[in-house]
């Protein structure tokens, strides 16, 4: 598991290989981040604080405002009841006077005057200070005499209000009592004249509903001490203000005022804002204090929530600066690796021979590839642009070539981006060089960059075109060979085609240039393929194309729409150019040229068809004389075709034999006896019934089948020998019919020798036909041949003696056995009496040069006859026997006739 567990964080690390060095390297851009985002908490910490602090003293201005504001409209109040009070004292008086001093002020009458009065109480003391009349009696003292305010009215040099503290008051403890003095009609004191206020009445009762909790109000006397004093909510009054106790300062000083009272002066030790205000023009101050902590709670809430933002700004800031932090630093990071990457590259690729660059995209305002820079490259990449490293880098692309080669890299660049790559070569044209060069270009994109390898192939460009030259070129005569054509000649078709023009080709074969080869030499033959190229190419247009297919074989391609009879003038100038001998080093030659021409589209429409239809017309021009020139006619190729089906069909019956041989004896004229039989081949044709010799013999002469097919006779000849030598006594020989193909290009001796010895045949078995052509011409070979033959005791025979040139000596020179005089003779000797003669001299002849002779084609009794009476020496044809199936026996095949 651990091990698991740590080849994934190697795995992890090699993922970002170089990570951990680059945050190491890089804790700079940290640090920075992190010092901006402590920058900016503080920014707004210390906004926020500020604010904060701002607005709490105007919080507290408010306060103390509100506070001044409160006891001015206080003052005003309780002014407006101390005046008021002070008027029913004076009407008071007034009764008094008037009730001549025997108001009676706990009478009914009074109690309801005063019913909903503002005051507790009131009462009147006679100038020694007794108790005369009051509305609450019981709740004062019988006398006054020495209380202070009794004493202050008393010496009072004139009539006015004297407020003092009243001892029993309300239910808040102390309240206030107002008195004037009484006057007598001489205005002598004569008493006082007292109303007692409660507490409550002065305070909370007209007051305290505009409170907020934990304030408190009262009146005090100027300079102190305090007069009466309440609080919200009710209970015993917190007030103990320090003015009461002499040490005010500013407190109370004044008309009026605002200030922040400590906590020591109340009860409660709760600070509060203190306002004041004189209460009119009684020696009095109005005071209201508002509990410091619950005025300031909207701002201490608004602190708070403050404190609380700036601290998630605080987070917010420090997270965004390690998130900078981050993308810095991978920012860094992948920049660092692309430029190691690209200084790897550079280095492993500046001793390699291809150019490296990494270009970057620029863009233009439409957001479409405008430009490229060169970042980077190498050595060799400068030198390939016919620059230096350090000047090329930081150039721009547009200013390193020309407008074309600019505009097909532009071009090739922006495959590049749009599709991630491109892989081709390129023709460029370096700025400074005067030539241009070709390059194997390969870019690859990365982001908005290119990594671009150049690879310089115009060597390799030019190798492959001298190549491609070459592969395209006849050596010899540097004229287009048929690699050559097999491109161009498809490609001209098409050309033809979409023009609606008709192309020709001629098909050009040397007459006499195998012979002139034969016979000249290697050397000599490719001196005149030369000559004949020079001249095919003079005879033809500049521009037609004449091509070197092989050997002595030439095409020449007519473009350009030529009609039928141009075409003819152009192969008759061709057969014109060639009847100049020519002159050679070791000597002149002859040449002739046979031309077959095809056309497009009329005989074929593709590449294959008109070179062949051309080469038909071209044979068709071989067989029958050469030196002319044909178009191509499509019954002559049809006539071609059939023969060429006739020779595949021979081809395969010879694979699968299937042949058959008919013997037609050889009778002696002497005894009547069957001398010998021929063995005469026929083709058993699946389709076409029993084949004659005439319908097969001759393709397959031409075509060299023979040469298999006399195999095949041989051995069926020897099979049969075999069966019937086994069955019977007194076998006669047979003879074998050997073509001139078969005697001249195989070696006929060796090849009855393994046969005989194959199906053990006595060679006197055996004997051999040939014709007097198979021996023309062949010197020593022919000797040899022969000789070797009759070494192997075969007899030899010549066959349609009389059909061709040979004459009796030089038969006899080649030691014949026997003489098969050709059945147009013996056709003669019974029509006149020339033939008669002929056929004589023959026999005569050939019996001086000890050959026995033959009559072939003996059709009738009396040619028997006649060739009896001139000493003819055995006789073969069909008065004698047809060729017949072979018999089980031999004999069976004598000819009753006879
Ligand atoms: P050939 O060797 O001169 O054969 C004699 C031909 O004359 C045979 O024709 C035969 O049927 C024909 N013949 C015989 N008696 C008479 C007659 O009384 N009147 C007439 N008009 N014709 C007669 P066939 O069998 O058609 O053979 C023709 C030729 O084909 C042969 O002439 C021979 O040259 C060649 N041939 C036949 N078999 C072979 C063979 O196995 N190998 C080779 N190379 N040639 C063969
Ligand atoms: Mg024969
Ligand atoms: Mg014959």
């Amino acid at each position: 598991m651990r091990s698991q567990r740590g080849v994934v964080k190697q795995g992890a690390f090699q993922a970002f290989p170089g990570l951990v060095e680059s945050i190491v390297a890089n804790s700079g851009i940290v640090a920075a981040c992190m010092l901006a985002a402590l920058f900016f908490s503080l920014l707004s910490w210390g906004f926020l604080l500020g604010t904060v602090r701002a607005e709490r003293e105007a919080g507290i201005r408010d306060s103390m405002q509100q506070a001044l504001t409160m006891a001015r409209a206080y003052s005003e109040q309780a002014a407006r009841a101390i005046n008021s009070h002070d008027l029913v004292l004076r009407q008071l008086r007034y009764g008094w006077r008037l009730s001549g001093y025997s108001l009676k002020l706990d009478s009914t009458d009074a109690a309801t005057l005063y019913r909903d009065a503002a005051f507790s109480n009131l009462a009147i003391f006679d100038r020694d200070g007794k108790l005369v009349t009051a509305m609450k009696p019981e709740r004062l003292r019988a006398s006054i005499a020495g209380s202070a305010f009794f004493r202050a009215n008393a010496e009072a040099p004139a009539d006015r209000l004297v407020i003092s503290r009243s001892a029993n008051g309300s239910s808040q403890g102390n309240g206030l009592q107002f008195s004037r003095p009484l006057l007598d009609r001489d205005g002598r004191f004569d008493g006082v004249a007292l109303l007692q206020v409660d507490a409550d009445d002065l305070t909370v009762n007209f007051f305290l509903h505009r409170f907020t909790p934990g304030g408190v109000l009262g009146l005090s006397a100027v300079g102190g001490p305090l007069l009466v004093a309440a609080a919200e909510p009710r209970g015993p009054t917190p007030v103990k203000l320090p003015a009461l106790s002499g040490n005010n300062g500013d407190f109370l000083a004044g008309n009026e005022g605002a200030m922040l009272a400590a906590a020591g002066w109340f009860a409660d030790g709760r600070p509060r804002y203190l306002g004041w205000h004189r209460a009119g023009p009684y020696p009095m101050v109005a005071f209201i204090g508002l509990d410091q902590e619950r005025a300031m709670a909207p701002f201490a809430a608004e602190r708070k929530q403050a404190i609380a933002q700036a601290s998630a700004a605080t987070v917010v800031l420090f997270g965004l600066g390690a998130v900078l932090a981050g993308f810095l630093l991978r920012l860094t990071w992948r920049k660092r690796e692309s430029q190691r990457t690209g200084e790897t590259y550079r280095m492993a690729t500046e001793g390699s021979s291809d150019g490296f660059f990494i270009l970057a995209t620029l863009y233009n305002g439409a957001g479409s590839v405008d430009d490229f820079e060169v970042i980077d490259c190498n050595q060799h990449g400068a030198a390939i642009v016919h620059q230096r490293r350090e000047t090329l880098i930081g150039r721009r692309f547009s200013g390193l070539y020309r407008d074309d080669t600019f505009s097909r890299v532009m071009e090739v660049l922006r495959i590049a981006v749009e599709t991630g790559s491109f892989d081709g070569e390129l023709e460029f044209h370096p700025e400074g060089s005067d030539r241009s060069r070709w390059m194997h270009f390969k870019a690859v994109r990365s982001d908005q960059k290119l990594a671009i390898t150049l690879r310089d192939i115009s060597e390799s460009k030019a190798h492959v075109a001298a190549l491609e030259h070459r592969s395209n070129h006849d050596a010899l005569t540097g004229l287009p060979n048929r690699h050559w054509l097999q491109w161009y000649l498809p490609q001209a078709i098409v050309r033809a085609r979409d023009s609606r023009q008709t192309l020709a080709l001629l098909f050009i074969d040397l007459d006499g240039f195998k012979a002139a080869n034969d016979t000249m030499g290697h050397a000599a033959g490719d001196e005149l393929l030369r000559h004949a190229a020079h001249r095919l190419k003079e005879a033809v247009r500049p521009h037609d194309n004449v091509i070197r297919i092989g050997g002595d074989e030439f095409v020449v391609i007519l473009e350009n729409n030529l009609r039928i009879e141009d075409t003819a003038i152009v192969a008759k100038r061709v057969i014109q150019a060639f009847k100049p001998k020519f002159k050679l080093i070791g000597g002149t030659a002859v040449l002739g040229t046979s031309i077959g021409i095809s056309s497009f589209p009329s005989d074929g429409d593709d590449a294959a068809s008109l070179l062949q239809n051309a080469d038909v017309a071209m044979y068709s021009v071989k067989t029958s004389g050469k030196g002319s020139f044909r178009f191509f006619d499509p019954e002559f190729y049809e006539a071609l075709r059939r023969e060429l089906e006739y020779e595949q069909e021979l081809r395969m019956a010879i694979e699968s034999d299937e042949f058959v041989i008919h013997y037609q004896p050889r009778m002696d004229l002497a005894s009547n006896r069957t001398t010998s039989m021929e063995a005469l081949v026929r083709w058993q044709h699946p389709a076409r019934g029993l084949l004659e010799p005439k319908d097969f013999i001759p393709l397959a002469e031409k075509t060299g089948m023979i040469v298999r097919l006399g195999e095949l006779v041989l051995v069926k000849v020897c099979e049969q020998l075999a069966q019937w030598v086994a069955k019977e006594e007194g076998v006669v020989p047979v003879s074998v019919n050997i073509s001139s193909r078969q005697f001249n290009e195989t070696d006929i001796a060796r090849i009855f020798s393994s046969a005989m010895a194959r199906h053990n045949i006595p060679s006197h078995l055996l004997e051999i036909e040939l014709t007097e052509s198979s021996m023309m011409g062949g010197g020593s070979h022919v000797l040899e041949s022969l000789s070797k033959i009759r070494d192997l005791g075969i007899k030899l025979l010549v066959d349609d003696f009389g059909t061709g040139y040979s004459s009796l000596a030089q038969l006899q020179l080649l030691d014949f056995d026997i003489l098969k005089v050709d059945k147009a003779f013996t056709s003669r000797i019974e029509q006149t009496e020339q033939g008669k003669i002929l056929f004589t001299a023959i026999i005569t002849m050939a019996h001086a040069l000890g050959m026995r002779v033959v009559a072939e084609g003996v059709e009738t009794s009396s040619q028997l006859a006649i060739l009896r009476t001139l000493a003819c020496d055995e006789v073969q044809g069909y008065f004698i026997s047809f060729p017949q199936a072979a018999a089980s026996a031999q004999s069976l095949l004598l000819s009753p006739a006879v």
